[in-house]
């Protein structure tokens, strides 16, 4: 095809081919699949294949793909205004976002609670630094290594997941420290979960002792599930005690809930299965059912620590985003999602877990609902396996199953079902990975 040809509306007779090389190398490609429509847990091809998307568009498409709900509400949001801008005018769909939303601020009471919106999980992230900056007039923030929070200049500097987020865009942002991440499988003092919690607290500690005084951190930003890290599920006492440091300390306690939230584990966000009320929960990904909207919850006392103009955006709050927003909540409550992504995610783990008996290089099935990871390591020693990981994915891609990978070295395959996953799909994905494992060699 020439550039001067205008790029075919039937896909019959596409060269997909020539398209994609139009498309920038930056983005590191699972599959060259192209994907026509999608129906709940399942993607269909240009050329009319199905694929079972255990990817969840990276943990996006939680009501699956196209749910009518949110097709309707989306189509009727469109035909009615599609843009209405947060500083010139409100929309309805905006202020019953603004008026649900904060009542799901885990630990907390709904009155006191409010929503800033934004497009991407790193435009929330910003806006949750940029807030507790302001806030509390503290310069400094606290991170985890292998955390995840974005790409831009501010979020790839809390971001130390793997260095190819952050490596030759230096200089990063000043006033950024890291202490691990409780990972017990990786962690230097042995693998029981309470120790590997308590170096991690041991080394906050030390942080604060030798580095960083605590009075200048504005915030500690974590994930209470890491997520592009590995899919490593902290003990359970972790957000807790990082809640008591803050507090001890004065500090904000920001939950990065962008890949945890809206269901994915089995509660509405990962904090919920914890006793923690969080100053700043960060949410985006499956917020509007694949729309980009993201936002932050914060009492409103520290929202009103932003003057007007402080900060803000175009498109924050969008009025189709956040009218799919309204539509995946109330899908999330008609549905029983919560209820059924934490049976199909027992469902999962445990067939998955006997599946890894029988596969040495599976050094750990671990997670939480629908947020699954299988780390592949070589047993004793433990040196990270991205090599089987890959060819489990690939293995599994030719038997029509999408999975993604994760972890530090690309050695963790992540599983990732649609909330509304059944029955029969999880006992495909089983029967598919158990394949792909005995054909990886793992
Ligand atoms: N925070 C977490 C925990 C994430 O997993 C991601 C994306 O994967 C982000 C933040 C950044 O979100 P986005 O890619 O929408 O900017």
């Amino acid at each position: 095809m020439t550039e001067t040809e205008t790029p075919p509306t039937s896909t019959a007779s596409a060269d997909w081919d020539a398209l994609r090389r139009g498309v920038a190398p930056v983005w590191a490609r699972y599959t060259d699949l192209v994907v026509e429509r999608g129906e709940g847990s399942w993607l269909v091809t240009a050329d009319g294949e199905r694929y079972l998307d255990y990817t969840c568009g990276i943990a996006v498409t939680n009501t699956g793909h196209a749910h009518p709900r949110v097709v309707a509400a989306i189509a009727e949001q469109a035909a009615r205004v599609i843009h209405a801008q947060q500083n010139v005018v409100h929309h309805p769909a905006g202020l019953l976002l603004h008026q649900r939303l904060p009542r799901r601020f885990p630990n907390a009471a709904d009155d006191e609670r409010g929503l800033f919106l934004s497009n991407s999980g790193a435009e929330a992230i910003e806006a949750a630094v940029k807030l507790a900056k302001v806030a509390t007039r503290r310069p400094a923030a606290v991170a985890f290594r292998g955390g995840f929070h974005g790409r831009t200049h501010g979020t790839m500097t809390l971001t130390t997941s793997a260095v190819k987020y952050r490596g030759h865009y230096e200089p990063l942002l000043p006033g950024v420290y890291h202490v691990p991440f409780p990972y017990p499988l990786r962690n230097p003092t042995g693998r029981d979960p309470e120790a590997a919690l308590a170096f991690s607290l041991a080394q906050l500690d030390e942080l604060f002792a030798t580095t960083v005084y605590p009075e200048d951190v504005a915030c500690i930003v974590v994930e209470p599930i890491l997520g592009e890290g590995g899919y490593v599920v902290p003990p359970d006492g972790f957000l807790p005690a990082l809640r008591a440091v803050a507090d001890r300390h004065g500090i904000l306690l920001v939950v990065d809930e962008v890949q945890t939230g809206f269901g994915r584990t089995g509660r509405f966000f990962a904090t919920d299965w914890t006793p923690v009320r969080p100053d700043i929960v960060v949410m985006g990904k499956g917020i509007a059912s694949g729309l980009p909207l993201s936002g932050i919850l914060a009492p409103r006392e520290l929202l009103a620590a932003w003057a007007p103009g402080a900060h803000g955006g175009t498109y924050g709050g969008n009025a189709v985003a956040c009218a799919a927003a309204l539509a995946t909540l109330d899908v999330i409550d008609a549905e029983g999602l919560l209820a059924n992504a934490a049976r199909q995610g027992e469902r999962l783990l445990d067939a998955l877990r006997a599946l890894a008996a029988e596969h040495p290089h599976v050094a750990e099935v671990r997670g939480r609902g629908l947020m699954i990871g299988l780390e592949l390591a070589d047993p004793g020693t433990l040196a990270p396996r991205a090599d089987l990981a890959r060819s489990i994915l690939a293995e599994a891609l030719a038997r029509h199953l999408l999975l993604l990978t994760a972890g530090t070295w690309g050695q963790v395959v992540r599983v990732i079902a649609p909330l509304v996953t059944t029955d029969d799909e999880v006992d495909v994905a089983v029967e598919t990975i158990r394949q792909a494992l005995a054909a990886a060699g793992a």
